[in-house]
């Protein structure tokens, strides 16, 4: 292995320049690549749709709760052109449980886009993905790394962890960003194998390669961020890149990536009302825009800050034969990414007779998984009903 070499950064923690990082890089991920279901096998050229597919699922979300979706999807929708001709509703539908809502509805609106307006076919630079609707920088470079080869570096936050401990970067998140992003591309290796006419010719096919496999770069460190270099007890011991790893030589590992102190949203409260027609439900559908979009939900109040019971309860819905509601005991908590809420949840029967209110609707409790419900929803719904759906 090469040895460390040249200190770089100034004060803002120390960086190496190894060129045998992205061969060591590689040679790992030969031998280690995890088996993804949108992932090609070795050799395999990666499908351009399936690797955007995966990519929106995968933000925010873990592997194994995507692996199911991506295979539904995929048996649904098998590729852009059939997806683009899709309905939202059924689109939401499909998603429903993923979370983080907007992703389906631009994951729609970007399949609309790609057949409409590129033919059926992704655009293949980075640029020309940015156009797109929910796709911004990382997918951006993810795709056009895996799916076509460009010589660049998705930096998402397992990358963002390995190449802060590997540098050692003292600069907090989010400030560091670029300087991670700067860090991340030199393990693609050589910067201008286009040269190649001024190399000599070993050096030209061992950078020549790392160029052609900037997807498996990509994924190499996507790996060994989930697998090895986890954010807590890292398995260094393992690790490829362990010999110039400077903040395992310093023994400070865990402690990277450096965070700014973020502050939480305050706790919002409200009601949740849980109406019951016989065997059908009361539900309405959220606003297009905004959080959880276009989703269905039981009637709610509104979700405020320091909103007592009292005031909650009289945003319930009117609906005749309701004399009183009846609360149920305990709370439904859900944390979204800036807030965390409380929902105490009330219900209620009433006559087969009684009509729903203004833009709401009954729907049979035994269709509610075909429902495009939220995951706060669903708990509010089994804490009503005293049943998971
Ligand atoms: S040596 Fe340890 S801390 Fe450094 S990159 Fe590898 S797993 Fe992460």
């Amino acid at each position: 292995m090469n040895s460390p070499a040249i200190a770089k950064t100034k004060g803002r923690g120390v960086a190496f320049e190894v060129p045998a990082r992205p061969a060591l890089l590689l040679d790992w991920y030969d031998r280690h690549r995890r088996r993804l279901p949108w992932r090609p096998l070795a050799g395999e050229r990666a499908d351009p749709y399936r690797v955007w597919l995966s990519e929106i699922m995968l933000q925010q979300t873990g592997v194994k709760t995507v692996g199911p979706y991506f295979e539904k999807f995929l048996a649904r929708w098998p590729d852009v052109d059939a997806l683009g001709t899709a309905s939202l509703d059924d689109v939401l539908r499909m998603w429903a449980g993923l979370g983080y809502y907007s992703r389906a509805r631009n994951l729609h609106a970007c399949a609309v886009a790609v057949r409409r307006d590129h033919g059926g076919a992704f655009p293949d630079t980075e640029q020309g993905l940015r156009s797109l609707p929910g796709i911004g920088p990382y997918t951006a470079a993810a795709i056009a790394a895996i799916a076509f080869g460009r010589r660049t570096m998705p930096v998402d936050g397992n990358i963002e962890r390995v190449v802060s401990r590997l540098f050692a970067v003292e600069e907090p998140l989010p400030q560091a960003k670029p300087l991670i992003q700067e860090l991340a591309a030199t393990l693609l290796g050589e910067s201008r194998a286009e040269d190649a006419n001024s190399r000599a010719d070993d050096a030209k096919s061992r950078a020549g390669d790392a160029k052609s496999r900037a997807g498996d770069s990509a994924q190499a460190l996507m790996d060994l961020g989930s697998s090895i270099c986890t954010p807590k007890k890292p398995a260094c011991a393992l690790c490829p890149l362990n010999g110039d790893c400077v903040g395992r030589a310093r023994g400070d590992q865990e402690t990277f990536p450096r965070k700014a102190l973020k502050k939480a949203g305050a706790l919002r409260r409200g009601a949740a009302f849980v109406v019951t027609r016989g065997d059908e439900l009361l539900v309405r559908t959220r606003p297009e825009k905004g959080l959880l979009g276009g989703m269905t939900e039981v009637p709610t109040s509104h979700w405020l800050a320091a909103q007592g019971d009292k005031t909650a309860l009289t945003q319930a819905p009117m609906l005749k034969g309701i004399a009183r509601w009846h609360r149920k005991a305990g709370v439904v908590t859900h944390v979204f990414t800036h807030f965390p809420l409380e929902l105490v949840v009330y219900t209620a029967n009433v006559s087969a007779r009684a009509r729903a209110p203004e833009a709401m609707r009954w729907v049979p409790i035994s269709t509610l998984r075909d429902e495009a419900l939220p995951n706060v929803m669903r708990k509010v719904i089994a804490h009503g009903l005293g049943e998971n759906i």
